[in-house]
């Protein structure tokens, strides 16, 4: 099985991950994608991502080595690398999914019923708002960017197999870890 997990950027998904890594680390592999974007601080290469340049993701794109790509932010391009499966296969472990919802509808279209996805939903976009502020990662520019596009994503939730909403983390957790137990494990 896979496991999809996409959200506005902001909502949560990376803190409800993290739980699930902790609490499954040997049966679930995260797949790394590939982005132009630059590192957040604390953020490290071939574990959160693989940061590349828009010259090396133009090549992988030629040599079809993407499952999907998408420019998520304008000039930010973000795609999953086929060799992330075969790795995370080869692993024995099942392949975890953040991406966002085209991205997330393209892998599902292509893995079907081995695929469960999850969408998590912030609670308004007034609070998806204070938890970038408070993440104190993002520049004005990309903070815009990043809420301009949350209204879109919100309205895509409905194509996926369940919502969390992140309102109270530990209840999300609670009840995103209990789905994936009952569609995956
Ligand atoms: P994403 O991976 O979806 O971009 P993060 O997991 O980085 O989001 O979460 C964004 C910020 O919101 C982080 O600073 C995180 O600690 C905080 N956060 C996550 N869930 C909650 C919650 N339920 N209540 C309050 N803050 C939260
Ligand atoms: P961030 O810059 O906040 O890490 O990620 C921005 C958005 O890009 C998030 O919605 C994240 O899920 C998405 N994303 C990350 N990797 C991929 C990928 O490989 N493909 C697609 N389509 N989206 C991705």
């Amino acid at each position: 099985m896979n496991l999809i997990v996409s959200a506005p950027s902001g909502s949560g998904k990376t803190t409800i991950l993290k739980k699930l890594f902790e609490k499954y680390p040997d049966i679930f592999g995260f797949s790394i994608s590939a982005t132009t974007r630059k590192p957040r601080q604390g953020e490290v290469n071939a574990k959160d991502y693989y940061f590349i340049s828009p010259e090396e993701f133009g090549n992988k794109l030629a040599d079809n080595e993407f499952l999907e790509y998408e420019q998520v932010y304008e000039n930010l391009y973000y795609g999953t690398l086929k060799s992330e499966i075969e790795r995370i296969n080869a692993l024995n472990k099942y392949p975890v999914f953040d991406v966002d919802v085209k991205g997330g509808m393209n892998i599902k279209k292509h893995l079907g019923d081995r695929a469960f996805s999850i969408f998590i939903m912030p609670p308004s976009l007034e609070i998806l708002k204070q938890r970038l502020l408070n993440r104190k990662t993002e520049s004005e520019d990309s903070l815009k960017k990043r809420l301009d596009r949350a209204e879109m994503e919100m309205a895509y939730s409905e194509c996926f197999d369940l919502v969390v909403i992140n309102d109270d983390l530990d209840k999300a957790v609670e009840e995103f870890i209990k789905a994936v137990e009952d569609h995956i494990l």
